[in-house]
């Protein structure tokens, strides 16, 4: 059974229509991966009743010879997606309770697809983190340890949750968002497949809000192929979503044809930060040589803006936060903390409901957008970000993608850099500028740090032109061979799996 759930999507998908075995018995070699991976804290709410249920129907459906595209195939959803009847909590107390009465677009997709729900995997409270340690529901651990090092790390965030079930072979994939790096930091911190697509083609419709003009849904998946049928299944123009883009969109493996012979690379001078360990740069060079002798041409590029991206960002982000975050005041839904007056029940329920990361945004969301700081801060940051994507537009009247690392280091143990924001913040330093670009971007497990921990390289493309950020990351991927696992899932065959501290009751 234990073979199912180390089969790609790909592989799950083919070995279906050729009855190899039963959407029912991948359901269930998954459930069971879920249970033995509870020690991660991946799930906040698992779904097993749901997904065997599912199952059934995709067996039908195969045996009818009428699969639909991403039939009997078992996922892990962000909890960020609001999932109809299902407690959706966006890992914050406020939500406790929650069970919206309507369905993402996305998910809705998916589930149309034939997809298969295993639950709602955890992330940092209302996706603001890099680390997934600022849950409600606990931290969630990475499957990755440093060897000869016991102290559990971080899986970066905040679609954290999604990213450890995925890397510890739970799910076959798992949706995501992005707002500043959130699904590409996790997938280079467990050694998977992240990518974010252009903003617009996934609906934001039901998935619940951090910085709307920012937030991209996006998939996690083990490899580059079943990004882009995952992907697939969530694209598309969403009528209810007024910055949902009208365009049709491609059959995304298709692009994997290997060739990417004659294609520009480039290779931004100004990623290259002040502190960034000399492995990353090696990392980079090496990844340079493979799209190289694949025949693709790198050429050096200038994205001067890039040093304000993050402060930009941290404006913006946090403004359009603090905006969105004014709809949890204990009457619609969610948590409720009487108080003697409306006013004080607004302000007691905040007090209880929110953590201190998400206070803090929403205090420097309130300031930035105040009176007498608007102009000074918002509308600069706002200008900022017309330069940035400028950047970008100039760079691809020379090249047909940039290659860059996907963040500045492997990842971190619980609790470091916790108290100190700023390094917090830094994290997103290579991943901020594409989401503020509203371009999509990928990032492809590339090696092993010293450490032997993970690390991503990071391909960025022209909006819409996720088929050449896709068929590069393939080449990428090819080259770099990565088929390393995580010490979680190699423990669990030989010892029954130690590592892992138990399960994380609501603080
Ligand atoms: N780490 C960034 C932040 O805290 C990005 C989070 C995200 O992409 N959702 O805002």
């Amino acid at each position: 059974m234990t073979a199912l759930t180390r089969l790609t999507m790909a592989a799950a998908r083919d070995g279906l229509r050729r009855r190899n075995f039963t959407a029912t018995e991948l359901a269930a070699a998954h459930v069971a991966a879920v249970e033995a991976a509870r020690p991660l804290n991946a799930f906040v709410t698992e779904t097993p009743e749901l997904a065997m249920a599912q199952a059934a129907e995709s067996d039908r459906r195969l045996q009818r010879g009428e699969a639909r595209p991403l039939e009997g195939l078992p996922l892990a959803i962000k909890d960020l997606f609001c999932t109809k009847d299902i407690l959706t909590t966006a890992s914050s107390h406020i939500l406790d309770g929650f069970k919206p009465p309507y369905e993402s677009t996305v998910t809705a997709q998916l589930w149309a697809a034939g997809a298969v729900m295993l639950g709602k995997t955890n992330m940092d409270e209302f996706a603001m983190g890099s680390s997934t340690t600022t849950s409600y529901y606990g931290p969630t651990e990475n499957p990755w340890r440093r060897p000869g090092d016991n102290r559990p790390l971080v899986p970066g965030g905040s679609s954290g949750g999604s990213a450890a079930i995925v890397a510890a072979c739970g799910a076959l994939g798992a949706t995501g968002t992005d707002t500043g790096g959130s699904i590409r930091q996790p997938a280079s911190f467990t050694g998977i497949v992240g990518m974010k697509p252009t903003y617009g083609r996934c609906s934001r419709w039901g998935v619940v809000a951090f910085a709307s003009s920012l937030d991209h849904p996006g998939p996690l998946t083990r490899t580059v192929r079943d990004a882009a049928m995952l992907l697939r299944g969530m694209a598309g123009h969403d009528p209810k979503d007024s910055t949902s883009a009208p365009v049709a969109v491609p059959d995304f493996e298709a692009a994997l044809t290997g060739d990417i012979r004659g294609l520009k690379v480039g290779i931004p001078k100004e990623y290259r930060v002040d502190g960034m360990p000399g492995e990353i740069e090696t990392l980079w060079q090496r990844g340079i040589e493979w799209l190289k002798t694949a025949g693709a041409h790198p050429v050096e590029i200038s994205l001067p803006m890039t040093k304000y991206a993050l402060p930009a960002y941290y404006i913006v982000a946090p403004a359009e936060a603090s905006s969105n975050l004014a709809r949890y005041d204990g009457v619609r839904f969610g948590l409720r903390v009487d108080g003697k007056s409306l006013e004080e029940m607004y302000e007691l329920t905040r007090a209880a409901g929110f953590g201190a990361e998400v206070r803090r945004r929403v205090l420097i969301g309130t300031y930035v957008l105040s009176a007498g700081y608007y102009d000074a801060y918002y509308v600069k940051a706002q200008r900022v970000r017309t330069l940035i994507a400028r950047d970008f537009a100039e760079a691809f009247k020379m090249v047909d993608c940039i290659l860059t690392p996907t963040a500045p280091s492997s990842a971190f143990a619980i609790g470091e850099k916790s108290d100190d924001p700023i390094a917090m913040y830094l994290n997103d330093v290579f991943t901020v500028p594409a989401d503020l670009a509203g371009i999509p971007a990928i990032s492809v497990p590339a090696g092993l740090d010293e450490s032997g921990l993970p690390l991503g390289l990071q391909i960025i493309g022209r909006a819409f032109d996720e088929e050449t950020v896709f068929r590069v990351a393939g080449v990428l991927e090819e080259a770099a061979s990565f088929t390393a696992t995580p010490q979680f899932i190699a423990g669990a065959s030989s010892s029954g799996g130690d590592i892992g501290s138990g399960h994380h009751e609501p603080h």
